[in-house]
């Protein structure tokens, strides 16, 4: 299964990729964790992208085509993937299809923007893994260390509440139109997040019958 989530900053698109990724054994990619991943070791890539996620801002189409085309040709990623954080504009997508990637699904978590500013403040993410967790709606075993890799939890600096402002800001004029642009391939299926994350995960794997 070759699946695009869709959604706002934390609508939970990384946390039902992660429980997608588990049921279906297919790799779950995170543009925004590697670009992280990057930052934090400093490579080229990173010391471009740092500002541009530290203000809520998108980092450029051609950087970010860039890491999916690579990601996108190696072994693991041929029986399908999740793509989380990609495409997130209109010319991302097109790359995306100029690939020749053909996608089956493509999921819209939706969530209103009054609990996303609510629900940002208690994520945490696994700063060796990038697992992500919250303080309410999913918790590690132990507080504050990761359950995959005993990494440290830590709270995003771009998950600050002014950055976040500016974050759905972008998601609205930048990434929301791709629904409009998947609606008309037939391929763009709505899930609503429920409060419970269980059950947006029932939703989610029903919408996709898995
Ligand atoms: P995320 O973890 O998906 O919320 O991504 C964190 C940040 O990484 C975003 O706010 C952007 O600055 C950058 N980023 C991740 N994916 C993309 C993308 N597809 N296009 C542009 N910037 C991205």
């Amino acid at each position: 299964m070759k699946l695009i989530l869709l959604g706002a900053p934390g609508a939970g698109k990384g946390t039902q990729a992660e429980l997608i990724c588990d049921r279906l054994s297919i790799p779950s990619i995170s543009t925004g964790n590697m670009i992280r991943e990057a930052i934090k070791n400093g490579t080229e890539m990173g010391k471009k992208a740092k500002e541009f996620v530290e203000a809520g801002k998108l980092v450029t189409d051609e950087v970010v085509i860039g890491i999916i085309k690579e990601r996108l040709s190696e072994k693991d990623c041929e029986n399908g993937f999740i793509l989380d954080g990609f495409p997130r504009t209109i010319p991302q997508a097109e790359a995306l299809d100029a690939m020749g990637v053909e996608i089956d699904t493509v999921l819209s978590i939706e969530v209103a923007d009054e609990k996303i500013v609510k629900r940002m403040s208690g994520r945490r993410v696994c700063e060796g893994c990038g697992a992500s967790y919250h303080i309410e709606y999913k918790q590690p075993k132990k507080e504050g260390v990761c359950d995959l890799c005993g990494g440290n939890l830590i709270c995003r600096k771009d998950d600050a509440p002014e950055t976040v402002l500016d974050r759905l800001k972008v998601f609205h004029e930048q990434t929301e139109p791709l629904k409009g642009y998947y609606e008309k391939t037939g391929k763009l299926k709505l899930v609503y997040g429920q409060e419970e994350l269980s059950e947006t995960t029932a939703l989610v794997f029903k919408a996709l019958g898995i």
